[in-house]
């Protein structure tokens, strides 16, 4: 993780660094992780769980990657030559795996990202980049769900830019009111998907077609 070289890290970051606490090292985590085993009420030192801590920290530097990147970075490298393409571009079924900021337990569903190009387009897989480096954080669906959303609006600047992500969240389904089965949807639509129905409604239509012949080509 880079999280502390800070000549990488985005300003934002910089400044988030500048005010948080040390960051703990690796053995502080291991032993922080053996706290919670041993509170749990198991034996942090039988051979069973001797090397989890290590494999948890380890799972935590994938699960939290997001914090040592630029969002903004991946979208620079776009192509002008569209041959004047100027309809909607729409990335659907992103698989979404992410962590809810209040239990640390996963959020897991699928994002729907589209935009509608001015000039110039991206590679699509850096659509997919986005909402794993926002993912890749703890979050709350709503503010990853506008997170998405205004970075692209603000790097690319597009005529619109609209996403909805539907997730299970396991603090609702394995924990408190243990409610299997039910997700949560959260959009947020800018420019013409804002201001204009029609787009709007052709951005739905073309995601509730995604169990059509056409996503299993
Ligand atoms: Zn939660």
């Amino acid at each position: 993780m880079t999280r502390h070289d800070q000549s990488t890290l985005p300003k934002e970051l910089r400044e988030l660094n500048d005010v948080l606490p040390r960051r703990p090292s690796r053995a502080e985590a291991e032993a922080a992780v053996r706290t919670l085993i041993q509170w749990a009420g198991d034996d942090p030192t039988r051979e069973g769980l001797v090397g989890t801590p290590d494999r948890v920290v380890r799972a935590y530097e994938e699960f939290f990657s997001g914090y040592g990147q630029d969002p903004s970075e991946i979208l620079q490298r776009t192509f002008e030559e569209t041959e004047g393409y100027d309809e909607i571009v729409l990335l659907r079924d992103i698989r979404l795996e992410s962590h809810c900021e209040h239990h640390m337990v996963p959020i897991i569903g699928k994002a729907h990202v589209a935009y509608l190009p001015d000039r110039r387009v991206v590679g699509i897989s850096k659509l997919a980049r986005v909402v794993e480096v926002y993912a890749r954080r703890l979050q709350i669906q709503e503010k990853l769900t506008a997170q998405i959303a205004n970075t692209i609006n603000e790097v690319l600047q597009p005529k619109g830019v609209a996403v909805v992500i539907e997730a299970a969240h396991e603090c609702m389904t394995t924990r408190g009111i243990h409610k299997p089965g039910v997700t949560m949807v959260t959009s947020r639509m800018l420019g013409v998907f804002r201001d204009d129905p029609t787009t709007r409604r052709e951005f739905f239509g073309l995601i509730h077609n995604a169990h059509s012949g056409l996503s299993n080509a």
